[in-house]
């Protein structure tokens, strides 16, 4: 499903550039544009799914997917630790209303997020 009014949907089919790091039929996956890390990429299920609060039992084979793919870009970046983010509202982050996963690396990271 795409969502005209969505950047992620434009980003994933092409329509917005970007530099993008990874594709498949089901995911894309990116750099993001304003970098909090040495390594900050985004992954994305090419199909609209507004964020993680929207994952069911119908749409959740992708985010299976989104985690293999990550795991394979970590490997083949050699990354020794990264960190996955979902910011799921816009309490806690959320800023671009299409699911997607930050992966993070390059820096040591603090717990809590602030
Ligand atoms: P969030 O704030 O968790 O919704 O994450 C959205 C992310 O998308 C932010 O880290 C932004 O820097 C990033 N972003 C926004 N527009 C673009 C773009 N055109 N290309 C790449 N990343 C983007």
């Amino acid at each position: 499903m795409f969502n005209k009014d969505c950047l992620f949907c434009k980003i994933a089919s092409g329509d917005v550039p970007s530099s993008c790091i990874y594709e498949d039929q089901l995911v894309y996956a990116f750099k993001d544009i304003a970098p909090q890390a040495p390594v900050h990429f985004l992954v994305i299920p090419k199909r609209h799914i507004d964020s993680a609060a929207d994952i069911n039992a119908e749409n959740s084979r992708v985010v299976a997917h989104i985690f293999e793919i990550i795991a394979k870009l970590a490997g083949e970046q050699k990354l020794e630790g990264f960190r996955i983010v979902s910011n799921c509202g816009e309490s806690a982050g959320q800023s671009v209303k299409h699911l997607h996963f930050h992966v993070l690396s390059g820096r040591d990271m603090t717990w809590p997020p602030g």
